[in-house]
């Protein structure tokens, strides 16, 4: 990282602006949620632009001009897109958004400019409460990721910050109050889906006992919020400490058991279906288990699981796969490979053209 050729106090004034907007936008959103929309939508963006700045300056430069450090010291430069900004985060800083994260920030501009453009405070009160609710969803979510980055994956970026995040955390999930109506709507037809052997849980984006789960063990599937819509990829499988409680991983390889509160990791997820496995396939017919593979996605070795007939889980990344093949050079086992792999390789080897250039 070459942060110490920007001048600091440029990087913290665009953090500090973004924080300012964050603030701003949660005190707008009933009396002035116009301003609130736009004020929050430019609080993402100058975060991840202050991310690309830690990087270096000239990520944060649209792809279209020429970077000039004179025009850029000056203020007077053409901007990143949203999707350039993320398309730089991913393949030049190497720490991408995701796709959730993404199609939650594309949500916020998507209708940050149907507001700029189109908005009337002219609607009858029950459109204009719709329409604050539908906000305060979009909002809650795109914070639940953009919190998350800051607080993760980009965690030394925004360090010397976390009190003011977590300061705007919790006023914003004051908001709350804003979806409680939608809450209570659903709550007849929340007790049925129990009844039917549904489980709820307290939503980590907005707070309701709103999480829609399934009670399996050991199956993939997607979580979902009933009030605020947050989707995640979920898997439960028993504790293998205290061996009685449930252990939910929540789109990440890490997680807590629900009676020990022993800490579970992507590990104790490869034994669990690796032990599964071989014990089916012994009974089955004994042959070659191929389990764990290697992931695609995140290179991670030996780290795939099967779950099901068609789905592949990475236990390092949690990325879920339909297929997985073998590589026609190396002949190992791996999820997302390319065409060809005899002449390219796979993400482990570099296939027969490799081999010719030595
Ligand atoms: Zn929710
Ligand atoms: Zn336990
Ligand atoms: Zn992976
Ligand atoms: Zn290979």
């Amino acid at each position: 990282m070459s942060k110490s050729k920007i001048p600091q106090e440029m990087f913290q004034h665009v953090v500090n602006n973004a924080l300012d907007f964050l603030g701003q936008s949660i005190i707008e959103i009933k009396e002035k949620p116009k301003y609130s929309v736009i004020h929050f939508h430019a609080s993402i963006e100058l975060i991840l632009k202050a991310r690309l700045m830690a990087e270096h300056w000239s990520l944060v430069v649209s792809p279209k001009k020429q970077a000039d450090w004179q025009e850029f010291t000056q203020g007077k430069f053409v901007s990143v897109t949203l999707e350039e900004a993320s398309t730089r985060l991913e393949k030049v800083a190497q720490s991408g958004l995701g796709d959730k994260a993404l199609k939650s920030f594309r949500t916020v501009t998507k209708h940050r400019n149907q507001m700029v453009h189109f908005y009337h405070n002219a609607e009858t009160e029950k459109a204009g409460i719709q329409r604050l609710q539908a906000i305060v969803k979009e909002q809650l979510t795109a914070w639940y990721f953009l919190h998350d980055l800051m607080l993760g994956q980009w965690k030394e970026t925004f360090e010397s910050w976390e009190k003011n995040i977590s300061e705007i955390d919790a006023k914003l999930r004051e908001h709350h109050e804003f979806l409680k109506v939608v809450y209570e709507e659903l709550k007849p037809s929340i007790k049925d889906m129990v009844v039917s052997g549904y489980v709820f849980l307290e939503c980590p984006s907005c707070g309701f006992m709103s999480e829609k789960h399934l009670n399996d063990q050991n199956c993939l599937y997607e979580s979902e919020c009933l009030v605020c819509g947050l989707h995640e990829q979920c898997l439960k499988i028993q504790c293998s400490e205290c061996e009685e409680g449930e252990v939910l991983y929540r789109g990440e390889p890490s997680a807590k058991c629900s009676m020990c509160g022993a800490v579970h990791n992507g590990s104790h997820l490869l034994e669990t279906f690796i032990d599964d496995g071989e014990a089916y396939m012994a009974i089955k017919d004994g042959g070659d288990y191929p389990f764990p593979l290697n992931c695609g996605e995140c290179m991670g070795y030996e780290t795939v699981v099967q779950i099901s007939e068609s789905e592949y889980l990475c236990t390092q990344c949690f990325a879920v796969s339909d297929t997985y093949g073998m590589c026609g050079w190396c002949n190992d086992e791996s999820t997302s490979l390319s065409e060809d792999t005899y002449w390219k390789g796979c993400e482990f080897c570099d296939g027969r053209a490799g081999w010719d250039k030595d």
